[in-house]
């Protein structure tokens, strides 16, 4: 039993009038009233209004238990369409919510997509690789057809006409208040059906569950953040496009080299001999390669210099265009020198500074170097050795990143 039955009427329709028949009556009625056409624009108004109430299960359920101060005072009713929008929406024709931005979808709705992070090793970022990815998604039932149960078993639930909720109104003093609740008919799912006729082989959910493997292509030189989609391989759902896989890459934190964009940096220690005098190291590469570095005699290595072996850093993505190999060098002092050997190193480096010279005024006080204590050692000061490597964020130096030494 209906309270009011004026937007009823202004169809034409009577109050158990199914959504199909409200949307047929209200496109005739709309294609006479229309403005274009010649129509009365008020009355093009009202045919509007009351189809926009009809055809929402919310609103129309507000209607039928309180009229149309049901549907004032429990709101709800957001202002409403402009007439020419909805209009549009039904008939296809241009504008309004049409081909637009904003408003609502006019076709079947797109379910969610899924999205999955993937971690990926620096090396299959350079080498580019092809990893299986196994997830169950859901898909239509082929036995029933997604109809959850024999052809023609299945209806729209009467009592909260295949909304799956149910909204009624509270009296709380002067105040309206609007409870939506889920159907207890049809559990919440607009439909009902004899359970004998339910399919047995989705048990009348409609979709089923099934496992599926995707074949992710990782291309050589893709990046942390950067994604692969599968169009359309997300869960099914009757009357939904189905939504997209969308693969995060997730770069892993490599033990010897740090990435930036197209270049790679890895650390390298050469004894002192070695930057000296001249001699050689090796990179292990991310492929199966190992870099044969030759320091040519003469050429000094100064501890912390950073050196570009040229073309050997990431593949570009797409172009596969290399970037360059970055080489922070760190020079192993010897802990000891035997004193007999001094004057061969005299004889080979430049002679020794001599120390400055003051003003005779100042009074010049003998000190050694000692090795800091325990306590030293903390202090601000006493932290910083020769021998260690000072993380510095600024240039970008990691610590702790070893090129592989042969
Ligand atoms: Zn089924
Ligand atoms: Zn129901």
């Amino acid at each position: 039993m209906v309270k009011e039955t004026e937007y009823y009427d202004a169809l034409g329709v009577s109050p158990d009038a199914g959504d199909d028949e409200i949307k047929k009556a209200y496109r005739k009625a709309a294609l006479r009233a229309h403005p274009d056409k010649g129509g009365d624009p008020e009355l093009f108004k009202e045919l509007t209004h009351a189809y926009e109430v009809l055809s929402d299960g919310n609103k129309r359920s507000l209607y039928d238990q309180m009229g149309k101060a049901g549907l004032e005072g429990g709101g709800g009713m957001g202002g409403g369409m402009d007439p020419q929008d909805l209009f549009s929406q039904l008939f296809g024709g241009g504008g309004g919510f049409f081909g637009g931005g904003g408003g609502r979808p006019s076709g079947p709705r797109k379910g969610k997509d899924l999205v999955h992070r993937i971690s990926v090793s620096l090396e299959d970022l350079y080498k580019g690789k092809v990893q299986k990815l196994a997830l169950s998604k859901s898909v239509i039932c082929k036995t029933c057809e997604g109809r959850g149960g024999k052809k023609g078993a299945v209806q729209t639930c009467g009592a909260c006409r295949g909304q799956g909720v149910r909204v009624t109104l509270r009296q709380l003093g002067p105040m309206m208040q609007q409870i939506q609740q889920p159907c207890n008919e049809c559990e919440g799912t607009g439909e009902v059906m004899n359970p004998k006729d339910r399919c047995k082989t989705c048990t009348g959910k409609k979709t089923i569950s099934e496992r599926k493997v995707l074949e992710v292509h990782i291309d050589k030189g893709m990046r942390s953040g950067q994604q692969i989609k599968f169009a359309g391989e997300s869960d099914q759902q009757p009357g939904i496009i189905p939504g997209d896989v969308v693969i995060v890459l997730e770069e892993k934190e490599h033990p010897r080299f740090k990435r930036k964009g197209d270049d790679l940096l890895c650390e390298a220690e050469v004894d002192l001999l070695t930057a000296l005098g001249g001699g050689e190291f090796a990179i292990e590469h991310l492929d199966e390669r190992v870099l044969h570095v030759v320091i040519v005699p003469g050429e000094v290595i100064k501890p912390g210099a950073v050196k570009v072996i040229s073309r050997q850093g990431m593949p570009s993505y797409r172009h596969h265009e290399p970037g360059d190999l970055y080489v922070h060098i760190n020079v192993k002092f010897p802990d000891h020198m035997d004193p007999s050997a001094i004057p061969m190193l005299e004889q080979a480096l430049p002679a020794r500074k001599p120390m400055a010279k003051f003003d005779k005024k100042l009074h010049i006080e003998e000190t050694t170097l000692e090795e800091p204590n325990d306590r030293q050692r903390k202090s601000t000061f006493g932290g910083v050795t020769g021998d260690e490597m000072d993380e510095d964020e600024e240039d970008g130096r990691p610590a702790g990143v070893q090129c592989a030494q042969q």
